[in-house]
Parts: C-alpha cells; structure tokens; sequence
C-alpha cells in the first residue's frame, strides 16, 4: 500500500506538470511578441530581419545553436586559417545582391583554386577511363535544360506557390531525372549539375525532375550558360552575412534554444523556450508563428501537430547531408578524387554514385593538407557511419593502387565535421498527383503557423529569401 500510493504522488506531480503549467511556469520570464519564428537558417533569419525592419512588427527568434545561419559553416584551423566548408557561395537571385547591400555585406567574386580531376570509383577504388564532356557539348545540353524547363519555372520558384493543379502537373516534372535527361538527350548537362548541387538529391535514376530542380534548377543553369553570376562576400566569410544578421537582431533572437512544449491556434500561440547551456526557460505568447526548422517528426514534436498538418509533413523522404574537412598523406594535392562507378566510362555520365556516397575528395588549397568531403546519404546514418564511408573509400584507392600508401599505416584525420541533418525533402509523384503541393500550400497560415525553409521552396540561399518575400507578403497582405 505504501509504496502505491507514493507512485500515485510522484505520478501526480508528474501529471499536474506536464498538464499545463509548463506553459504557465512563474520560474520563467514571459515575452509577448508579433510573430515567433523558430529556425534560424537561410529561411528564418532572413524572415526575422524583414518581419523587423519592413513590417515593423515585434519578434522573437528562437535557434538552436549559439550562432545563426543553418549550413553555413566555418573552421579556423591550427594556423589560424579559416576555411568555408558549408555553403560556399550565393545565387545572384531575388533579394540576395539587395539583401547583401542592406547588410552592409560587400559582395566579391568566388576564388577556385584549379583542381585536375581524376575519376575513380570510390567502391572498388580503381580508377574509371573516362573524361568531363566536351565544353560544347555542355553548353548546348544546359541550353536544351533551360529551353525545356524555363516555360515551368514559376511553379517551383522561388516555392511552390503557383504549382499547377494535379491534372496539370507537367509530365516532364514527374519524370525520373534519368528518364528526363535520356528524353531530351542532355547527358552532357549531368556531370556539372551532379558534382555542383544535384547530388543532393539524392539517387538520380529515381529522383524527380521537379527535385532536382528544386536543388540544382534555372538560376544554375543560368550560371552555367553566363546567363547569371555567383557571389559571396569579398571578405570570404560566408558567416558574415549571419554575423550582420545577429548584429541587427540584437536581443531579439534566443540562442541555444528550443521550444519543448506550446499550445498554437488561428488566434495566438504559447511557447515555452528553454534554454540549453543556462537552463534558463522563456514562456513566449506570439499572434503568429514562423517555422523555419526542417519539418521533421522530432524537430515538430513540441508543436502538437493537428491530423491535417500531421498528414503532409509526414509524407516527406529526406536525404541526410554530411560535410567535413578531412587529411591524409595518401590524398594528392591539386587533385579532385571524383566518385565515378565503373559503369560510367567511356562518358556514360548517368552513370552516379547512390547513396550513400560521397562525391568527391576536394583538395582545398595550395600548401594544405586539407580536403574537402560531402557524404549524401539515406535518413538515420550517423556521423560514425558516415565518416567510416570515408574512410573505406579512402582504404579501397589506396588498395587498389590508385593511391600511393603512406609511410605509415595511418587512418584519416577529420578536421572538422558537421551533420546537417535531413534535407532535400521529396514526396513520390503519385502523392503529387493526389494534390500533395496543395495541401502543403494549404498549411501556410492554417492555425496561425507559416512555414519557410528548404521543403517548402528550394535548397539554395536566395531562393529562401524571394520565397520568404512571397510569404511575408501574404502573412501581412
Ligand atoms: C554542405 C552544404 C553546402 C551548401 N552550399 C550552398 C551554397 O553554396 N549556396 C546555397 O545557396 N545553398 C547551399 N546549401 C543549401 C542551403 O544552405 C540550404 O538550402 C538552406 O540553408 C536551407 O535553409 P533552411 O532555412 O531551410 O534551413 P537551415 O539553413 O538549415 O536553417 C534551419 C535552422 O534551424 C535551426 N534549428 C533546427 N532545428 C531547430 C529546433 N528544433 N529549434 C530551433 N532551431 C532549430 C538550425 O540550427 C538552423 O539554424 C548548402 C547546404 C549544405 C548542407
């Protein structure tokens, strides 16, 4: 007897907590704002800077990390050096030469540091006969690309806001990307698009063509054809457009913070916020909310999602994105190791790598060890998992001779390493057809809640930022 009834206690205590005073908890300060936005990458802070400035409108920014800018990712090494290894540069798009300006960002050109590539397949580790397609032949393919897929560009960019209805879904849109390209016969467009942003997307014989727009579309081909110019800022810190931003936003923005419980409706919601490393808790009261997270099951479940809600962010498949800096004395210098299965030579250029894999070893600089890896890989593989991708990669060129051994038996070095978690979230073209863009568009302002970031829009910078200019637009018509 005793002890039940001193679970019965403890169980009470328990219940009467998680019922309703964490949202109501006096131990924390409140805050009462216009608009909460939770994110504070490419698609958030830009929101949060605009909601401010233009809209005059109070907010609060809620990031998990002590720093905003989601991928963008930096790294001093042992000589002081510092290094991009996240997002490496800007789309001149949109708002994103405007937004520069208003930051004070002063814009400059990329620097490449020439690379000689060498193809290799990263399974066997032997090295693939085959050579990059004739500049002629790339140019006229990327011209084909755009000719085909500029008539539908309003539907996916910047979003999918003006998506066509299901029975109007052009088929080229729907179509594998292996079957699009083979259609209009621009293998010659593959390699540049895969080894620049394509690859994100994941498998390329299974992938939709609107997914790999949506990762690799018009405002790069447009590069390709000297149509449209990349940027980053002439002090070669891409963290300095999200310094300026936290600079501006001041104390508006709560670091090292996530929300772990709320109440949302049409009319207002509750959030409490607690802080990681103080421990500290805010009880935040917004009339509107902005989620600019990735729209995950974990990442979403202290927003008590509805069923409507529940069954359109449940449907996304996402790819998991890893990116380090690694060394090894076996890596050459001035060298692009580039991932190519044995099936792609001769210039077969649909012949891709699958996840999980890594595209290419990247030396970074002359007078450095240091290399450059991505791993594109299915959901749930871990750091472990795939930074024993690379080093098996590495272990197989050095077996098969395409490497020359080091003197010592020695296991790579990572540097540096970031999981950015899942990205590039698809759904399969039979839930296209059944309206799902629709249903996601449909989520925009539904119980209050606006959503930005990559699975809404796209997954380059200044594509979130014209996209969050439509959204703002209509949070605020
Ligand atoms: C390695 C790499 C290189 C890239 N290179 C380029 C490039 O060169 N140019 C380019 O334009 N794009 C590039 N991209 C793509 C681009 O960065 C993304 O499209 C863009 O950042 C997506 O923005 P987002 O707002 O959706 O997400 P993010 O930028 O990821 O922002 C999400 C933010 O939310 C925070 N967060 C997550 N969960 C929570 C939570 N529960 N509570 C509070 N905060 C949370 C995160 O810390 C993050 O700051 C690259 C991406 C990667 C991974």
């Amino acid at each position: 007897m005793h002890s039940i009834s001193k679970l019965s206690a403890i169980c009470l205590a328990t219940a009467c907590l998680v019922a309703g005073d964490l949202l109501n908890d006096k131990k924390c300060r409140t805050l009462a704002v216009d608009v909460a936005i939770v994110g504070g990458g490419a698609g958030g802070a830009y929101a949060a800077v605009r909601l401010k400035e233009d809209y005059n409108k109070s907010i609060v920014l809620i990031e998990k990390e002590k720093e905003l800018g989601g991928h963008v990712s930096g790294y001093i090494d042992e000589n002081g050096v510092h290094w991009e290894y996240g997002v490496s540069q800007f789309n001149d798009y949109g708002p994103a030469r405007a937004f520069f300006e208003r930051l004070g960002v002063t814009p400059g050109v990329p620097v490449r540091y020439p690379l000689t590539p060498e193809f290799v397949d990263f399974k066997t580790g032997r090295p693939v006969n085959t050579s990059l397609p004739p500049a002629a032949n790339v140019t006229a393919a990327f011209q084909k690309f755009l000719e085909v897929v500029a008539p539908f560009e309003d539907y996916f960019l910047p979003g999918f806001w003006n998506f066509p209805p299901p029975d109007q879904i052009p088929a080229d849109l729907l179509l594998p990307f292996r079957k699009f390209v083979e259609k209009y016969e621009i293998q010659a467009a593959v390699y540049n698009a895969f080894q620049v942003t394509a690859f994100g997307a994941g498998d390329l014989d299974k992938a939709l063509t609107l997914y790999v727009l949506t990762a690799f579309g018009p405002p790069m081909i447009r590069f390709f054809l000297g149509q449209a110019t990349l940027f980053v800022p002439a002090s070669r810190r891409n963290s300095e457009v999200y310094e300026k931003i936290q600079a501006r936003l001041g104390d508006k923005v709560l670091y090292s913070s996530t929300v772990t419980k709320s109440e949302r409706s049409a009319s207002g919601h509750t959030l409490r916020v607690e802080e990681s490393s103080k421990g500290g808790c805010t009880i935040v009261k917004a009339s509107k909310l902005v989620l600019g997270i990735e729209p995950t099951e974990a990442n979403l479940k202290p927003f008590g999602l509805d069923k409507r809600e529940k069954e359109v962010v449940d449907k996304f498949n996402y790819q998991v994105v890893h990116v380090g800096i690694v060394s090894h004395p076996s890596l050459p210098a001035g060298k692009q190791l580039v991932n190519t299965p044995e099936a792609a030579a001769g210039g077969n250029y649909l012949e891709l790598p699958k996840p999980n894999f890594i595209p290419r070893f990247d030396h970074m600089a002359p007078n450095s060890t240091n290399f450059r890896i991505m791993v594109i890989s299915k959901e749930g593989t871990t750091v472990k998992d795939a930074q024993q991708l690379a080093q098996s990669s590495l272990n197989a060129m050095i077996k098969a001779g395409t490497l020359e051994p080091a003197a010592k038996k020695e296991k790579l070095t990572f540097k540096v390493w970031s999981n950015h978690g899942n990205m590039h979230a698809h759904v399969s073209a039979d839930d296209l057809r059944k309206g799902f863009i629709q249903k996601l568009n449909g989520l925009q302002g539904y119980r209050g809640t606006w959503w930005t970031g990559g699975a809404f829009s796209g997954q380059l910078q200044a594509i979130l930022w014209a996209f969050d200019d439509i959204l703002l637009s209509k949070m605020y018509p």
